[in-house]
């Protein structure tokens, strides 16, 4: 048995109830499950034999974080900047998915982009690839050497967008089809099927894709959903006879629980409805909307209607893999709407809401039985951060400063099923 020893653990069982133990400890069982979680005093008693690794007196150990939306090829080009959402694709994206056909380009690309998520404590993720079917399954193969939990799957585009990231729908949808027999078993890299957005669907592709989700609907379906105005526009021009742009999808049979629909910033009441209706959930990009000039998602508004929401990078559009940045920038967006965030609400966006998004049941939150995902942060090289650690005269306070103050080099070790997936040293 492994034993992790940290000043805090802290973990939420929901957005409002938050575990913390001061001097806690995990203990990993042999099944590779949460053996015990809890104070170390105890820990030590219950399991003196276990093998222990003591992280520090500015170490925190927090369930491994969740993106719900990033992608993959983009990883290259974050940071791109001067753009508002559609130009962005054209001028950088696109470019940025089109290198992705070359083999050795995807190779090299997918190595970086793995160890990026695996390094910013990063356990499990939702992922857009490319379009090209080979680039795809290296990227799955790729992320499962690493050992981390994803959900990946080609692109499906078939208009608007460069010649060779396009193709004939069936053709994509008969490739998708293979992906999913061959990975659908695999333990942690499940496929999904990825639908760009709708003004980059015909008709005859959102048909193929719809057929193909109902046959699968136990598998994760990611697109975009109202990230701009410009946008809606534009859908409203290319599909006029949907009631608006959820119903495009909700009308060809996409959504479900498993339904992960990126932004949705400019939802209408209708649309949040149907979201509901399917419990299909909204995936919020804070660093993303930011940086694009997107819009200011209300979290309050659509928690109200009853639609589940996580967090997701959104790299290259988002600025950082890093989800407690993330979690930054989600708490800044909420809070220029005079929406003050608690920081169990942030923790748990990050990790047990994504989780629950995912259809990931025993991860998410540190509690006996479930998966030994988890990550240990450790200020000891930064004053700033370890001195406002140890002074914090709430947990909920001291919880703040690390999601605030906390930089994707202070992750220390990310383990997934119990196995290390990234150790700094
Ligand atoms: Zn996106």
């Amino acid at each position: 048995m492994i034993a992790h020893r940290a000043r805090w653990i802290f973990s939420c069982q929901s957005a409002t109830k938050l575990d913390v133990w001061e001097d806690g400890c995990l203990v990993i069982g042999k099944d590779s499950r949460i053996a015990f979680v809890g104070p170390t005093s105890q820990g030590h008693k219950k399991y003196p034999k276990a093998q222990w690794t003591d992280h520090g007196k500015s170490s925190v150990l927090m369930p491994g974080f969740v993106d719900c939306h990033v992608h993959g090829p983009q990883i290259d080009m974050v940071g791109s900047a001067g753009q508002t959402l559609l130009r962005w694709l054209k001028e950088f994206a696109y470019p940025a998915e089109l290198k992705y056909q070359n083999a050795a380009h995807a190779n090299k690309g997918w190595k970086k982009f793995a160890c990026a998520l695996a390094s910013s404590g990063t356990t499990h993720a939702a992922v857009y690839s490319t379009s090209s079917l080979e680039a795809t399954e290296s990227l799955m193969a790729e992320l499962d050497r690493w050992g981390l939990r994803a959900h990946v799957g080609p692109v499906l585009m078939d208009r608007h967008a460069p010649r060779p990231l396009i193709g004939p729908a069936s053709r994509q949808i008969s490739g998708l089809q293979q992906l999913i027999k061959k990975w659908k078993q695999h333990p942690r890299i499940k496929p999904s099927i990825v639908l760009r957005f709708v003004p980059t669907s015909t008709k005859t592709l959102l048909e193929l894709t719809s057929k193909i989700r109902q046959k699968y609907s136990d598998l994760i379906f990611q697109s975009h959903l109202a990230e701009t105005q410009e946008e809606i526009k534009w859908v409203k021009k290319l599909y006029p006879k949907h009631r608006n742009y959820t119903a495009v999808y909700s009308d060809h049979e996409l959504l479900n629980d498993r339904s992960l629909l990126g932004h949705g910033i400019y939802l209408e009441r209708d649309e949040l409805k149907l979201l509901k209706k399917f419990r299909s959930s909204v995936i919020h990009c804070p660093s993303s909307n930011l940086f694009l000039g997107s819009g200011l998602f209300s979290l309050k508004k659509v928690r109200e209607s009853g639609v589940a929401v996580a967090l997701g990078s959104d790299v290259g559009a988002g600025t950082s893999l890093f989800m407690p940045s993330v979690a930054r920038s989600a708490y800044e967006v909420q809070a220029l709407q005079g929406h003050f965030l608690s920081s169990a609400e942030l923790l748990w966006l990050i990790t047990g809401a994504g989780s629950k998004a995912l259809g990931q049941k025993d991860s998410g939150t540190l509690a006996r039985g479930m998966a030994a995902d988890f990550v240990v942060l450790d200020g000891a090289y930064d004053p700033v951060l370890s001195d406002r650690m140890a002074n914090a005269k709430k947990h909920e306070d001291r919880l703040a400063a690390i999601l605030m103050l906390s930089h994707q080099s202070h992750v220390k070790l990310t383990c997934v099923d119990g196995k290390s997936v990234y150790r700094r040293d």
